[in-house]
């Protein structure tokens, strides 16, 4: 990884509360990989522009070995973000890549992709991370697009008290992340703490943000917050960012964006605005037109 100055420290001087705990809900999908969903529908309008977050991570083959046969996506945006592990990613369009150990794909479907995600090791760990950002009406039909980032291409930098942040969207502390969106402005952030130490991001006033911790616990404006939780973070108007300390060590994403507000139709792997729409991409889907 490359690791950048820092240009500015984010000063916060109110960090936002934590509103609300979710427990994920373990789940399966594609050909029967175990995940636990985080970010599930019912909390697709609380947290907009994200319509998912699916958490992976097994040592055990049976749970992840048949990956995500062909399957098509339609209206969104999907970040795949690969802590420990080997998926290959195929798509219609003649597209391949490999994703390992620290990478992200970030894929737009656009109008449509059909693609699959297989793992490419019979046994180990594997874990991850897959965000679904939805995108503007404007943007649904566009043709699709995908990077592959490795760990090596993320920007990534160090705070003065030791805490890493790999920046995979968005801006913190003066430094671009790899990628930048225009109208939900994503801020996507993985973040290493070693032990006593505090993280300070800003956070414009109405964007939908939350943090899941995945290794050790974390601690907002009072509120623990134990691994594997999400904390959804409060709407508050006086505060200006969030502000997350850890006593031992601990790994957490920050995730937040600006909502859409938008009307959201989804239908499995389409999401567009209206049921008509939904129907339209069930159509081009049957009829070979989607991809
Ligand atoms: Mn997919």
């Amino acid at each position: 990884m490359k690791t950048n100055a820092i240009t500015h420290a984010d000063q916060v001087t109110q960090s936002r509360d934590v509103e609300q705990l979710v427990v994920g809900r373990a789940t399966s999908d594609g050909a029967g990989v175990k995940l636990t969903r985080v970010l599930s529908q019912s909390l697709q309008h609380r947290l907009d522009p994200f319509l998912m977050l699916d958490a992976f991570a097994s040592d055990n083959p049976d749970d992840y070995i048949a990956g995500f046969p062909d399957h098509p996506h339609r209206g969104f945006e999907t970040v795949t973000y690969m802590i420990a592990g080997r998926m290959r990613h195929r798509d219609n369009a003649g597209h391949e890549g490999l994703l390992e150990n620290g990478g992200v794909q970030w894929m737009t479907a656009g109008r449509g992709i059909i693609h699959s995600e297989i793992p490419m090791q019979e046994e180990g760990v594997m874990e991850g991370f897959q965000l679904w950002l939805n995108l503007p009406g404007k943007d649904k039909m566009n043709a699709p697009w995908y990077q592959d980032f490795s760990a090596a291409d993320l920007p990534r930098l160090v705070t003065e008290a030791g805490v890493a942040a790999t920046v995979i969207a968005g801006e913190s502390q003066g430094v671009s992340g790899a990628v930048t969106r225009d109208a939900t402005a994503p801020i996507y952030l993985d973040l290493h703490f070693p032990a006593a130490t505090r993280f300070a991001q800003a956070l414009p006033k109405e964007f939908n943000a939350f943090v899941y911790v995945y290794r050790g616990e974390v601690t907002i404006a009072g509120t623990t917050v134990p691994a594997q939780r999400m904390a959804i973070l409060d709407s508050d108007a006086q505060a200006d960012g969030v502000v997350i300390e850890a006593s031992g060590d601990a790994r957490v994403l920050l995730i937040a964006g600006r909502p859409l507000n938008e009307p959201i139709a989804q239908y499995g792997p389409f999401v567009m605005n209206t049921e008509q729409e939904i129907y339209q991409a069930l159509n081009d889907f049957r009829d070979g037109r989607l991809a």
